[in-house]
């Protein structure tokens, strides 16, 4: 299931510097890596070339010094003295030794007849050996020859000469053939140190230091080593291509090599057909390729931090007003009818945005504040309809007294009152006398203002506390709250009964009344039986005369 990423990384500022800063860190790689392969490219080109070179300048170094041998045994073979053939003239002797003590290099300088004896030499050394069997002799008779590299351990021994350590004693043949007058006399020969010659070509070869840890060796027509001689006989180059100067290779120990060759040119005489190696390991060769191509990593990774810090920073820009405008909104959302906007930002969408959000905002509070005035006026309507409605459910719409379901529920009222507290109430029932008599003189209008104004007597001798009720007809309850005294009672309604008798009333000019008093007492168990004991009370009234109150205590017993 899918996790819902926490709320900084859903971010606008984490997504637009996540994505600027891998996308530019990504170009900046790509164009990192393509630059970094084109500069590789080229470098590790221009180091192959100037490896070439200085195996080139090597291979020429040693054929010009062969040449050089081949150049010297060529002119002592066509010297006047020496091709006359004289054997044993101290010229051609003095001439060999000659040669022999001014260039170090030469190990042994003879010459033979023609049938390959040896007639003169340095030392005398093989003087008199029959020398018709050797590679130089042969080729020597037909024209200047240089001959392999090789070992000769009969002459090591004869030829003191100082060679590095590990190293064998080796030679190279030079022989050019004597002639006089066209005629085969013998053969000039000199054995040149190897030695000698390969150390000067490597001293040319290191004369600058330009390429750290880079070897020189020299190879045979069949790519076995000659040079150094601790591989001598290492058969490398197999299949390396003749028109290949360079290329990067994996060498047997498992290092790899920025490897280079160069034949080396023929010697007049003789085609040897070597070729000069120079390898060096690729980590001093292509140093500088991998310092640039670190380097351009190195940049290509700061100008994507830099690029993620600005959008970071631009992105924080336009974050903070939104956050801001976050702010705002909640606090809208909580209720602050007067919450404190940000100040303008630089961004004008955001601007607007704010603007909108601050418009919106009194918009919505002035229609809220139009809408709660509405519920309140039509709260209070509702409340005076109710009220109203209350009003007429309790009041007697004739005489604006209670009426009679009011009467109940203050009776009931009363009565758990009296259970609660004790206290206990008088009532009082008043009816109109002959009243049917003024309906039928005058009119039912005219029995209806008179209970109009009967009424309001009747409130008007009564107090706030008391309570007046339109029972039925031309009957009223009066209620006197917190009077347990029957005697009192019977006071005010004998105070009534004089009002109304005092009173003047519309057509009629008097009316009378009787009245029944009675007080709540501990065995009345509903309000019904007070009522009824106040009804007997009036009935006695009545019987005995009307106009007139009559009193029952609460102990009087109904007839049952
Ligand atoms: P008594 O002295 O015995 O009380 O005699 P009475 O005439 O008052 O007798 P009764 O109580 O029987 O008559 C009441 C009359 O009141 C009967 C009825 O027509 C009349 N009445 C009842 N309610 C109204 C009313 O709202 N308006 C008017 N005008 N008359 C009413
Ligand atoms: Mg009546
Ligand atoms: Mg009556």
């Amino acid at each position: 299931m899918a996790q819902k990423r926490p709320a900084r990384l859903r971010g606008f500022r984490a997504h637009l510097t996540l994505w600027l800063g891998g996308l530019s860190l990504a170009v900046m790689l790509a164009v990192g890596y393509y630059l970094g392969k084109m500069a590789t490219v080229d470098l590790t080109l221009a180091q192959g070339e100037a490896l070439y070179g200085r195996a080139q300048a090597a291979a020429l170094q040693l054929s010009n010094s062969l040449k050089e041998r081949e150049l010297e045994i060529g002119l002592l073979s066509q010297a006047p003295h020496v091709a006359r053939g004289h054997w044993g003239d101290p010229d051609i002797q003095a001439s060999l030794d000659r040669r022999r003590i001014t260039r170090p290099e030469y190990a042994w300088v003879a010459v033979t007849d023609a049938r390959g004896t040896v007639r003169q030499a340095t030392q005398d050394v093989l003087l008199g050996e029959d020398m018709s069997s050797r590679t130089w002799f042969q080729a020597g008779r037909h024209g200047v020859f240089v001959g392999d590299v090789h070992e000769a351990p009969e002459l090591a021994q004869l030829l003191p000469y100082e060679v590095a350590d590990g190293e064998v004693m080796r030679f190279i043949d030079v022989a050019a053939p004597i002639r006089r007058n066209g005629t085969l006399v013998g053969v000039a020969v000199a054995l040149v140190h190897w030695d000698w010659v390969w150390q000067t070509t490597q001293r040319a070869f290191a004369v600058d230091g330009a390429s750290p840890a880079a070897e020189l060796w020299l190879v045979d027509r069949d790519g076995s080593v000659l040079y150094p001689s601790h591989s001598a006989g290492l058969q490398v180059l197999p299949g390396w291509p003749r028109t290949v100067r360079h290329q990067v290779a994996r060498w047997d120990d498992g290092r790899r090599y920025l490897t280079s060759v160069a034949a080396v040119p023929p010697t007049h005489g003789t085609e040897l057909g070597w070729r000069v190696l120079v390898r060096q390991p690729v980590e001093y060769a292509l140093a500088d390729t991998w310092a640039l191509r670190n380097q351009l990593i190195f940049m290509g990774l700061l100008g994507a931090l830099l690029i993620t810090w600005v959008a970071y920073r631009t992105a924080s820009r336009m974050a903070v007003p939104l956050e801001r405008l976050t702010a705002v909104a909640r606090q809208i959302e909580a209720g602050n009818h007067a919450p404190v906007f940000p100040p303008p930002a630089n961004v004008l969408e955001i601007d607007r945005l704010s603007q909108s959000l601050r418009s919106m905002t009194q918009t919505l509070l002035a229609h809220e504040h139009e809408l709660e005035q509405k519920i309140r006026q039509r709260t209070e309507a509702l409340e005076q309809a109710n009220a109203e409605l209350e009003r007429r459910a309790t009041t007697d719409p004739l005489t604006g007294v209670h009426n009679r379901r009011r009467l109940q529920d203050k009776l009931d009222e009363l009565m758990r009152i009296r259970q609660r507290t004790g206290r206990e109430f008088a009532l009082l029932i008043a009816d109109v006398d002959h009243f049917k008599a003024i309906n039928d003189g005058f009119g039912h209008d005219a029995g209806d203002r008179v209970l109009q104004a009967f009424a309001r007597v009747l409130q008007a001798q009564t107090r706030a506390t008391d309570f007046v009720a339109r029972y039925g007809g031309e009957e009223f309850v009066v209620v006197l709250p917190e009077t347990p005294d029957l005697a009192t009672a019977a006071q005010v309604a004998e105070k009534i009964r004089q009002a109304v008798a005092a009173s003047t009333f519309p057509m009629v000019q008097t009316v009378t009344l009787s009245m029944g008093v009675t007080v709540s007492g501990a065995l009345d168990e509903s309000p019904d039986t007070i009522l009824k004991r106040a009804d007997r009370a009036l009935y006695r009234a009545k019987a005995a005369g009307r106009n007139r109150v009559e009193a029952v205590p609460s102990t009087d017993a109904a007839p049952s």
